[in-house]
């Protein structure tokens, strides 16, 4: 056995069906009276229930919460925190909703109790990234994790199938790039295995049927474990590659995971045979690359850069950002290897772990 350093994270996670019924209940565990709840203008809906589910608990919504966690959005709901005398917050939805929270803990350490609804992890970490004048910036601090995450399978039900699909790919990105992490430990990388397993065998059921309710249990304990290696470990070539296109293209984030992440395991391959074995393993193939191309593909994600609005002048510029300030990675990053990954990415041409790079 390698030498390996594990952080715990502190949270509570309570899982299964049906268990956003015990939310008045983890949020008096907190010691809290006054919960405001979080939600994007698009899930009010669940947000209104979620906050009578809270009874005599809950002070109020806030459902403005927006992509990229914008400063502006921010410092509205805080304001909307002090006329309320909130206590702690409730977020209802993905990554946009669940920063938010993050956001207002960080200026208020209010407690967080979070409910996510789509596969992205953040509700795992103790990310966050804010949007201010158009520049994202991110910090990793304890202040920011969770305290209580409840994954209730039922309110993943509405998910779209498209989006379930990308969503669930964007956390097996998280486990890929926790399997060859410089940081990887042996505790992370079992939790990345079977997540990527859970979710590989359950997306394609999803994509078929939205409403199977074992498929959608097991994307989203995958997607638990795949936020928890998100969490614990740094990310490499893949994120950074995403964090460009997303910040500097403004191409959407799941979606844009989704394309790129076979390429990246393409780029990797040959610098890290370990996490490639345990990679394939968990999806049960041969060619990591190829396979997750074909997950993408079975789950009918877009494969394609320039689907999501990428053009091929732009990828010169793609390139000498993601390369400017590259983050660790198993293989070096060079310029020349980066502008054939995207190249291929922009057209969606399936990849090979074999040749270390791109057919
Ligand atoms: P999202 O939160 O932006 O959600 C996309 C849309 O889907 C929203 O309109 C949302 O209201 C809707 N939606 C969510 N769940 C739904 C459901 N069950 N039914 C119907 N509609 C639903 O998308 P996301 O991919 O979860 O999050 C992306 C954001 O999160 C990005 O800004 C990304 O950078 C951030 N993120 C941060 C971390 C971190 O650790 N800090 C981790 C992952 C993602």
């Amino acid at each position: 056995m390698q030498p390996f350093v594990y952080n715990g994270l502190p949270s509570r996670v309570v899982f299964g069906q049906g268990t956003l019924s015990g939310l008045a209940a983890e949020v008096e565990q907190l010691d809290c009276r006054r919960a405001l709840v979080l939600a994007t203008p698009q899930q009010q809906e669940q947000a209104r229930k979620v906050l009578e589910q809270l009874g005599d608990r809950g002070v109020g919504l806030y459902t403005e919460a927006a992509m990229h966690t914008p400063v502006e959005v921010t410092e509205h709901a805080m304001r909307v925190v002090e006329e309320l005398g909130a206590d702690c917050t409730v977020a209802i939805g993905g990554g946009s909703t669940i920063g938010l929270g993050k956001a207002i803990a960080l200026r208020t350490g209010l407690p967080q109790v979070v409910i996510p609804t789509t596969y992205a992890g953040s509700e795992m970490t103790p990310i966050l990234g804010e949007t201010r004048d158009g520049i994202k910036t991110t910090q990793r601090t304890l202040e920011v994790l969770p305290e209580t995450v409840i994954y209730d399978v039922d309110l993943t039900l509405s998910l779209p199938a498209g989006m379930s699909g990308t969503s669930g790919i964007n956390a097996i990105a998280h486990a890929v790039e926790a399997l060859y992490a410089r940081d990887r430990n042996p505790v992370i990388s079992l939790m990345a295995e079977e997540g990527i397993a859970a979710l590989a065998r359950s997306l394609p059921v999803i994509a078929a049927d939205p409403g199977n309710v074992q498929a959608r249990s097991d994307a989203l304990y995958g997607a638990w474990l795949c936020g928890s290696c998100l969490g614990a470990v740094g990310m490499s070539l893949h994120h950074k590659l995403c964090h460009t296109l997303g910040g500097s293209f403004d191409l959407p984030h799941a979606e844009t995971h989704t394309i790129v992440l076979p390429h990246a395991v393409a780029y990797n391959a040959p610098a890290a045979p370990e996490a490639m074995m345990r990679i394939g393993r968990a999806l049960g193939c041969d060619d990591p690359a190829a396979g997750l191309f074909d997950l993408a593909k079975a789950v009918v994600a877009p494969t394609a850069l320039e689907e999501i609005g990428l053009r091929q002048e732009d990828v010169e510029r793609a390139v000498e950002i993601a390369t400017r300030n590259p983050y660790w990675n198993p293989r070096e990053v060079e310029a020349k290897g980066i502008h054939r990954l995207l190249s291929h990415a922009l057209v969606g041409r399936r990849p090979s772990s074999e040749e270390g790079t791109d057919r």
